[in-house]
C-alpha cells in the first residue's frame, strides 16, 4: 500500500485494522446534517453524517472509499468525537492539524488523539495529509452546518 511502508509497523496496523473494518460506517437513518468530500489528488471521497443532542455529537457515521490513510482517519475521528460537544470535536480537530503540520504536542495532547497518533508517521509524506485530514475538513463543515441550525 504506497505510503505505508515507511512507516512503523504498529502505527500500520492500527491503520490498516480501521481501514479494513471502519468503525461507525453505518449511515444514520435521520442526521441532523451531511456532508461530502473529496479528495481529487488521490480518489478519496468520504461523508460524514451527525446527529447531536444537548449539545453532544450524539451519533456519528463517516463512510467512503479511497485509500488506507484517508478512510482510517475517518474512522479513527469517528471513534474520537461521539459523545464530544462540537468545541471538543473542533479542538481534536486543530491539534491533529498541527501533528499533521508538524508541531510538536505535549503528552496530554497526544493522550487526546489516542490510536489517531498512528497516523503521524504520514506527515513526512506532504501529498498524503490530504488524505489524512480529509474527513477531519468534512467534520468542520458538518459542524459549522450544525450551528446554523440551531
Ligand atoms: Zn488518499
Amino acid at each position: 500500500m504506497q505510503g505505508l511502508g515507511e512507516l512503523d509497523s504498529l502505527y500500520r496496523d492500527i491503520i490498516l485494522d480501521h481501514y479494513r473494518s471502519p468503525r461507525n460506517s453505518s449511515p444514520l437513518e435521520d442526521p441532523d446534517v451531511e456532508v461530502e468530500a473529496a479528495n481529487p489528488f488521490c480518489g478519496d471521497e468520504v461523508k460524514v453524517q451527525l446527529k447531536a443532542a444537548d449539545s453532544v455529537i450524539e451519533s456519528v457515521s463517516v463512510a467512503g472509499r479511497g485509500c488506507s490513510i484517508s478512510q482510517s482517519s475517518g474512522s479513527l475521528m469517528s471513534e474520537l468525537v461521539k459523545g464530544k460537544t462540537p468545541d471538543e470535536a473542533r479542538a481534536i480537530r486543530g491539534l491533529f492539524q498541527g501533528l499533521m503540520k508538524g508541531q510538536a504536542l505535549s503528552e496530554a495532547q497526544l493522550l487526546e488523539l489516542g490510536d489517531l497518533e498512528a497516523l503521524q508517521g504520514v506527515r513526512t509524506y506532504p501529498v498524503r495529509i490530504k488524505c489524512a485530514l480529509l474527513a477531519w475538513s468534512a467534520l468542520d463543515d458538518a459542524l459549522k452546518q450544525l450551528a446554523k441550525r440551531s
